[in-house]
């Protein structure tokens, strides 16, 4: 890394920067780290390498992602692209496995239909069009500036920003900004730059995608195959999208040669085999092999490591670019209360910062567990393993039992920061679950539970997350709260709202009854996660609240327990 001398970041008129963040690469994740930012009133530049996205025909033609998770819908409605990708969208909310042609086990998602804004649990979109959507939405932001043809090839931080050299079809040129968000992929450029290892394991097995649009008479389900007739001692999953396109997935040999299968006529069998005599083409099609990995540091200095560049997860339970953009909105905040927080006092973002590292890498972690899994019992490996699977599959067939071992792909959830150090911690809380797809109980560190509600300010029907702002948001359960709420929380690194349960609950109290009110305050960060929740009374338990959570009061380290061993796990989220 070069030394750069640090410039003066210029200020506005409140003594905050107005100089921008970078922003390396302009995929999904960059894209939504640039509109989170916006929403945080954070101007950014955003370096892509490639051509113009809107002309370029690969961008239009890919797909990769297709399976959307609802708490990842709600994000992209808090930036503003939601609106066509949920009209576009397919929804599905039943998830059913097979093991030689039957039925072994059925997972279904709530869902709230005629709830206002409702989201479903799950959309099916091909990722080209997500991100179609979101350059829309960040070209029309006067905050986000997008330049393509720029590829990110130097990088130099100093104590008061980051300077990124770019070369390509735009030239070369120089950048400054106040931190930079590495988004530029799995081969990251940033993170080789930055020296940081990605260390993990990629798969020798293959998997053949084809996104075919074919009239089939299948209901509308994530359906997975194990060992169908049509791929024998393999496994297929069917997936639909919009405009009549199924995504087949087929495990195919190691050895597997798409072109040869091609010219010889295989694949047409192939997908025969499912679609029959119905006429079909191929939207877009490619062969995959899948990798796990994680890089050892998520942060450094001033740059943060977001999405692929920062994660690899195996695709079954779609993982990957939902927890991206769970990376995206959690760095946002943290960056624009963070220049906030230096304009006052340098180095005081210092824990913030450090916060984005430990709780997305343990997000990371989380999936890097749980896709393993998966692999394993999709892609045994030895006779032991193969033995088992068989086993469990076969009598899953009649002991309801074994069917909750059957792991075809356990879908995408957001991460519980509930062992975060910006979390405060509630004493007596319900635990909450550790296995995925089990509620979460409405306690501080899970995503703030949403519910039907009324705007209190135009009294249209709307969702309880609609309301949340770009700022902290406090839940207070009447007028006489607010008030005092709103003085004690004056003059925070970030802004503060605070929303009375009284003007917007419904009649029957299905707020009140989603959060489990009970006299208290309900502290929500900019990312949607409840950080606290404390008596409504407490206004001095509020503002540490959000100090706590702005990375300002470090929690006090728990005396150890007499005859407790020196070292324990560090702190970080576990669940
Ligand atoms: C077959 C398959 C199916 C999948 N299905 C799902 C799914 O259903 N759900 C899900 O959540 N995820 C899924 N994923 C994962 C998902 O596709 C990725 O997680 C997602 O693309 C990551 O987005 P990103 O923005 O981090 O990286 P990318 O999409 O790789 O974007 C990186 C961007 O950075 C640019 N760039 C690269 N280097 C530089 C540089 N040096 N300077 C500037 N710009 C640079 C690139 O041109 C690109 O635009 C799937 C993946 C595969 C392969």
């Amino acid at each position: 890394m070069r030394a750069v001398p640090p410039p003066a970041p210029a200020a506005d008129d409140h003594g905050a920067r107005t100089d921008p963040v970078l922003v390396a690469g302009g995929g999904p994740v960059g894209l939504c780290a640039a509109l989170a930012l916006a929403r945080a009133g954070v101007p950014s530049v955003v370096l892509e390498a490639g051509p113009d996205p809107r002309t370029d025909p690969a961008r239009a033609a890919g797909s990769k992602a297709i399976c959307f998770q609802r708490d990842v819908l709600d994000v992209f409605d808090r930036l503003g692209a939601a609106g066509p990708l949920l009209a576009e969208g397919t929804t599905w909310t039943t998830a059913r496995t097979y093991y030689r042609g039957r039925e072994v086990r059925t997972v279904t998602f709530p869902d709230t239909p005629g709830t206002p804004g409702r989201l479903p649990p799950w959309i099916n979109i091909s990722q080209a069009r997500v991100e179609r959507e979101l350059l829309r939405a960040a070209l029309a932001s006067p905050l986000v500036r997008f330049v393509h043809g720029h590829r990110v090839t130097g990088l130099a931080q100093d104590t008061a920003g980051v300077t990124a050299a770019t070369e390509g079809a735009g030239g070369s040129a120089e950048w400054r900004g106040s931190h930079l968000v590495a988004a530029d992929g799995p081969r990251s450029t940033v993170r080789h730059l930055l020296g940081i290892g990605f260390p993990g394991r990629s798969f020798a097995d293959r998997f053949l995608i084809c996104d075919i649009r074919a009239d089939l008479p299948f209901p509308n389900e994530r359906r997975f195959y194990f060992d169908p007739e049509w791929n024998p001692g393999r496994q297929v999953l069917v997936h639909q999208c919009p405009d009549s396109t199924w995504r087949i997935d087929w495990q195919v040999p190691e050895d597997y040669d798409a072109e040869a299968e091609r010219a010889s006529g295989g694949l047409d069998r192939r997908i025969r085999r499912i679609v029959g005599e119905r006429p079909y083409t191929v939207v877009w099609s490619s062969v995959y092999r899948f990798h796990q990995r994680c890089a050892d540091r998520l942060r450094a200095g001033r740059v943060l490591l977001a999405g692929d560049a920062a994660h690899l997860y195996a695709p079954f339970g779609a993982r990957g670019l939902n927890s991206g953009v769970h990376d995206a909105e959690n760095l946002a905040w943290k960056v624009a209360a963070a220049r906030r927080v230096e304009a006052a006092a340098p180095g005081a973002a210092e824990a913030l910062l450090e916060s984005y590292h430990t709780e997305r890498r343990a997000a990371a972690q989380e999936n890097l567990r749980v896709t393993g899994a998966t692999m394993r019992f999709l892609v045994p490996h030895g006779e032991d393993e193969a033995r088992l699977r068989r086993q469990t599959l076969e009598r899953a067939l009649t002991d309801p039992r074994a069917r909750e071992r059957i792991d075809s792909g356990k879908l995408a959830e957001p991460y519980w920061y509930t062992a975060s150090p910006l979390t405060t911690p509630l004493p007596g809380a319900e635990p909450v679950p550790g296995e995925p797809g089990r509620p979460r109980p409405p306690v501080p560190g899970v995503i703030c539970p949403d519910a039907s509600c009324r705007d209190p300010g135009a009294g249209a029907p709307t969702r309880l997350r609609r309301l949340l702002g770009p700022g902290f948001t406090v839940l207070v359960p009447d007028a006489a709260a607010a008030g005092p709420v709103a003085a004690a929380t004056a003059g925070l690194p970030a802004p503060v709202a605070v929303l009375v349960l009284s003007d917007l609950d419904t009649p029957d109290g299905a707020v009140a009854e989603a959060l489990r009110c009970a006299g208290t305050a309900h502290v929500v960060r900019p990312d949607a996660h409840l950080c606290a929740v404390v008596p409504a009374g407490d206004t001095a338990a509020v503002r540490a609240a959000i100090r706590r959570a702005c990375g300002l009061d470090r929690p006090e380290a728990p005396a150890p327990a007499p005859g407790a061993p020196a070292a324990h796990r560090p702190a970080g989220p576990d669940r």
